[in-house]
């Protein structure tokens, strides 16, 4: 079979860092070990019951099994500005400064493509999601990574940016509340960074997932357009797919200045065709009426944060227990490393840990735990690796 050379943009791309992982884990299920998975960042809850109502009752309208439109429906994009100025006292024009994706990392991924040009510089504060140094690189442009530390509470150190730096930036990605280390922004960080990319005439990308998985009424995560004059700069990336556990539907949405949104949509106009309307309109049931549910999911995920963060503590593994996100950030054992003793744990006890190298090299030192099984199999996964 003939093998063909693969364009650069993917022969170059980094080896995937958990292949490793996967492997041992197949390797160990094989020998009949009950693995845990505490590494997918994935809601173990199901959708509400009323979104799934509202996504059969327009799955039967003929109209929706046509193109859906390319922005997306008016009525999804004038509940995503309702839910934004419920939820962050920011209004939103729903015909020209919101736009819905298949998922935010469709949208993410697309962003680069409309902005960046070969040699453009995107700053990443890391350690990040995947997506945006591997979506810089495929529009051409270079990434340079910003590492978070304990050192700076996980918050990209503006000041040792280079001016140079700042000049050449023509995107900055920020991810609060942040996966994987679980860190908030608080908003004078915001007002900095707003601030500075005014000035330098950068793009502001904030991935806002997780605002809604909070433990805290009195620390609700902001939007980084509550900051005035961040809709000269910014673009917002939001999901439905992490508040209403909804991964698997495919929906979220960008919103923020006109001139980004729209350019993302010209991309999109020319790759995709949409989302399915009936998604959509469960989408609007969703940030209509979802409150509540989000509401006892963040209970939920409040009481395995508590259990394990305890557990964790004493076993002499330090983490801090977050404000937000269903993720723990947490140091590996002194002398280890966060592969060596991502390995060890699986190994001999079938629990399944994210090293934080995984997410760029200022991740190392560190693993991640996410909060989605439930509290029986996490205090189970936990006290396994506490025998070990
Ligand atoms: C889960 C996640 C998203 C959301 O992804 P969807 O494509 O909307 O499901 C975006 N950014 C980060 C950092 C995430 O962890």
């Amino acid at each position: 079979m003939t093998q063909f050379r693969l364009a650069k943009r993917v022969a170059t791309l980094p080896p995937y860092l958990f292949a490793e992982i996967d492997r041992l884990k197949a390797e160990v299920k094989a020998q009949g070990m009950d693995i845990i998975s505490l590494g997918i960042g994935d809601p173990d809850l199901p959708t509400p019951d009323f979104i799934i109502e509202a996504l059969y009752a327009s799955a039967k309208k003929p109209k929706n099994h046509q193109y859906p439109s390319y922005t997306g429906l008016l009525s999804f994009r004038k509940a995503v500005a309702d839910w934004y100025q419920t939820r962050f006292g920011v209004g939103l024009d729903p015909e020209n400064e919101v736009v819905s994706l298949i998922g935010s990392k469709e949208g993410i991924a697309h962003f680069p493509l409309a902005f960046i040009d070969p040699g453009d510089l995107a700053l990443i504060a890391s350690p990040n999601y995947p997506v945006y140094p591997v979506a810089t690189g495929f529009a051409g442009g270079e990434a340079k990574i910003l590492p978070l530390t304990p050192e700076n509470d996980f918050l990209p150190d503006l000041a040792a940016i280079s001016d140079a730096d700042w000049e050449r930036a023509k995107v900055f990605f920020v991810n609060y509340p942040n996966n994987p280390t679980a860190a908030s922004a608080p908003r004078e960080f915001y007002e900095k960074l707003v601030k500075k990319a005014r000035e330098t005439g950068t793009i502001l990308v904030s991935d806002a997932a997780y605002t809604e998985l909070y433990y805290d009424e009195a620390k609700r995560p902001l939007s980084i357009l509550e900051i005035a004059g961040a809709r000269d700069v910014a673009i917002e990336f939001h999901s439905l797919s992490k508040t209403y556990n909804m991964t698997g539907w495919r929906i979220g949405m960008a919103v923020g200045n006109e001139s980004l949104v729209k350019g993302l949509g010209k991309i999109k106009e020319n790759v995709d065709s949409g989302i399915f309307q009936a998604v959509q309109e469960a989408g609007v049931a969703a940030l209509t009426h979802g409150e509540p549910h989000a509401a006892s999911a963040r209970a939920i995920y409040k009481e395995r944060r508590d259990v394990a963060v305890a557990a964790l503590g004493k076993m002499g593994i330090a983490c801090r227990a977050p404000d937000a996100t269903f993720y723990l950030w947490c140091r590996v054992p002194a002398g280890e490393t966060s592969a060596g003793f991502v390995s060890r744990v699986l190994k001999n006890t079938g629990v399944v840990l994210t090293p934080g190298n995984g997410f760029g090299a200022p991740g190392e030192g560190f693993f991640r735990i996410a909060l989605t099984v439930g509290k029986e199999r996490l205090t189970e996964a936990l006290s396994r690796i506490a025998a070990l």
